[in-house]
C-alpha cells in the first residue's frame, strides 16, 4: 500500500496546504480517508478526482470534513463534461445525522454508513474502528490490506485502549496537536508527550505526527516525543510518502 499526505494542519490550513487528508493506495484502488479545507486541491497534485473511489470520514470536524461539498462539485463536473458515470462512496458514521444526510450527492456520491462495531472492507483494505476521546463523535481506524497495517488515530486525547488498538503497527499516524507542557486532554486532543506514550506502548515500527499546531518550533514535538518512542518519527508534510 501507499500511504500519502495531501494536509496536516489542525483546524484551519495555512497557504498553500490543506488540513487532514491522507491518500491510500492499492492496486488501482484509492481510498481518501477524512477530507478536510484545502484538501480538494492538494489531491490532484496526486490523483485525479476521478479516479477517487472511496472516502472515509474520522468525523465530522470542520478540519476533516469542509472540502466534501467541493468534492462532491467536481465529481458532478467531471461526469457532466466527460459524459462518465464516474461513482464515488463515501463512508462515515451515524452518530450526527445532520452531517452524515451532507455525504450523499447522488448519482455522482453515495454515501455509506459504517457500523463501528464491525470490520469494514474497502476495496483491498480490511478497516477496524475505536471511539476516540474527543468532543465530537470520532473514530480511530485500523487498516490492513493483509500485508501491512496502518492506524490512524484521528483527533482524540490519550486513553488506555488507544495503544491496545494500535498494537504492533507498522506506521502509526498520530494527532500531535499540543506540546509536552500543555495539557490538552480537555480540548480531546494530544501532545507530544502523550504520542510518544502511545507509538513506545503500541510497539509502532514507524511514527507519523500529525494534525499540528501552528504556533511553536514544530521540530520540538520530535525532540519530545523520542524522550518516550525510540523508533523512527517524522513530521507529516505535504507529500510525505509510505509505501510497503
Ligand atoms: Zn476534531
Ligand atoms: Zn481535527
Amino acid at each position: 500500500m501507499k500511504f500519502t499526505v495531501l494536509g496536516y494542519w489542525h483546524g484551519f490550513p495555512e497557504a498553500g496546504e490543506a488540513c487532514s487528508g491522507y491518500l491510500l493506495e492499492k492496486d488501482d484502488f484509492r481510498l481518501l480517508i477524512d477530507c478536510g479545507s484545502g484538501v480538494v486541491s492538494q489531491l490532484q497534485n496526486y490523483c485525479p478526482i476521478e479516479k477517487l473511489d472511496a472516502l472515509i470520514f474520522s468525523h465530522y470536524h470542520h478540519d476533516h470534513f469542509s472540502d466534501i461539498g467541493v468534492l462532491q462539485y467536481a465529481r458532478l463536473i467531471h461526469n457532466a463534461w466527460k459524459a462518465e458515470d464516474k461513482k464515488l462512496t463515501v463512508y462515515g458514521h451515524l452518530l450526527d445525522k445532520e452531517k452524515y444526510n451532507q455525504l450523499s450527492y447522488e448519482p455522482h456520491v453515495t454515501a455509506i454508513p459504517y457500523n463501528p462495531e464491525k470490520v469494514l472492507n474497502v476495496g483491498p483494505f480490511t478497516i477496524t474502528f475505536l471511539k476516540t476521546k474527543h468532543p465530537s463523535p470520532c473514530f480511530a481506524m485500523k487498516i490492513t490490506d493483509g500485508n501491512t497495517t496502518i492506524v490512524y488515530t484521528a483527533d482524540t486525547s490519550y486513553f488506555q485502549e488507544l495503544h491496545q488498538f494500535a498494537l504492533d503497527c507498522d506506521l502509526l499516524i498520530a494527532e500531535c496537536s499540543f506540546y509536552e507542557h500543555q495539557d490538552p486532554t480537555a480540548a480531546g486532543h494530544m501532545n507530544s508527550r502523550d504520542v510518544g506514550l502511545l507509538a513506545q506502548k503500541a510497539n509502532t515500527k514507524k511514527l507519523l505526527l500529525t494534525h499540528l499546531p501552528h504556533f511553536g518550533d514544530r521540530n520540538q514535538l520530535i525532540k519530545q516525543v523520542k524522550a518516550y518512542y525510540q523508533g523512527p518519527a517524522e513530521l507529516a508534510k505535504t507529500g510525505w510518502v509510505y509505501e510497503n
